[in-house]
């Protein structure tokens, strides 16, 4: 069955129930006419059906793979073409802020596409969507010089980010972690431990992958006042170099299997 998005309805919640119409009298939002998010409503509406819709069936049935030799994950067919027109598209930086390449618009406007695009494939929707919130942890908590170095590249969608939060040991109760950051003579950190279930931590979408994770520094508590997050890139953006964080598998689900859900291994990995 083909995709049809509930234009109407969602003009009709945005502009008649929560008042979106009158956003673009808010200086920061002064480009979100309702002409400029009806567009956007109608734009996001195509991408879903026409290159979205068509790779979720796909998705499921062919699954991520796992390459032990290489460490490497496959996206089923179809992924990566339809991640690079959403790219292409500038649907990764809509909301974003323009300082860093995005387009400034609110967030609002991003919830309404997010629900197109999951309802569409959930599992290719996921990507993009770790990495929108690797964006935000790092505009909101990241110093200048960790902002100008990644923020740019995952807001272009050129990076995608993921959140390494979860251990074999620990879910709910992120106290409990024991993953180790120990400092480095320059600055940096190695970070030591295994993370499951991390989306996105591996693929074949993008050329880096911007992990944030979770760990411990010495002596710190065994509770979560203890935790300090830690950005760990899949490759160097400085050298070039290849990280020491690798894939060791991917999660086995009931369903979103285009979607790598992946155990980490970071192995000594500089953070
Ligand atoms: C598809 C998928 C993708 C995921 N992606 C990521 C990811 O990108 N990054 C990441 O870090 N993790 C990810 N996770 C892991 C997810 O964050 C954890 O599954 C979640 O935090 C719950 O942890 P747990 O599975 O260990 O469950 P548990 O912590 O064992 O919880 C089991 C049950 O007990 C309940 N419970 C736990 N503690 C308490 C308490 N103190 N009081 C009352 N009830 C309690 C919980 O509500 C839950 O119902 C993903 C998981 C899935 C399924």
């Amino acid at each position: 069955m083909q995709y049809q998005a509930p234009a109407n309805d969602l003009r009709f919640l945005l502009f008649d129930v929560l008042g979106a119409d009158k956003l673009h009298e808010l200086e920061k939002y002064a480009d979100a006419t309702p002409d400029l998010i009806s567009a956007v409503i109608d734009e996001a509406g195509k991408l879903a059906a026409e290159v979205i819709q068509p790779t979720n069936q796909v998705g499921d049935r062919q699954g991520c793979q796992y390459n032990p030799e290489t460490h490497e994950v496959t996206t089923p067919d179809g992924f990566r073409e339809a991640y690079t027109r959403f790219v292409e598209g500038g649907w990764t930086a809509l909301d974003a802020p323009l300082q860093y390449g995005g387009q400034g618009l609110p967030h609002t406007l991003k919830f309404v596409v997010d629900e197109m695009v999951c309802s569409t494939n959930l599992s290719l929707g996921m990507y993009p969507g770790l990495t929108h919130g690797a964006i935000s942890a790092l505009y909101a908590h990241g110093s200048e010089e960790l902002k100008d170095t990644y923020l740019e590249k995952l807001i272009s969608g050129q990076w995608t980010g993921t959140m390494c939060l979860t251990e074999p040991q620990c879910g709910t109760d992120l106290g409990l972690i024991r993953t180790r950051a120990a400092p480095n003579d320059d600055g940096s950190y190695a970070i030591e431990g295994t993370k499951i279930w991390i989306t996105g931590g591996e693929h074949d979408l993008v050329d880096n992958i911007v992990h944030l994770v979770l760990a411990k520094l010495p002596g710190a508590p065994d509770t979560t006042k203890g935790i300090s997050l830690f950005v760990v890139p899949k490759v160097l953006p400085d050298t070039g170099e290849r990280n020491r964080a690798f894939c060791g598998g991917l999660e086995h689900k009931m369903g979103i299997k285009g979607s790598a859900t992946c155990v980490m291994n970071f192995e000594g990995a500089k953070g």
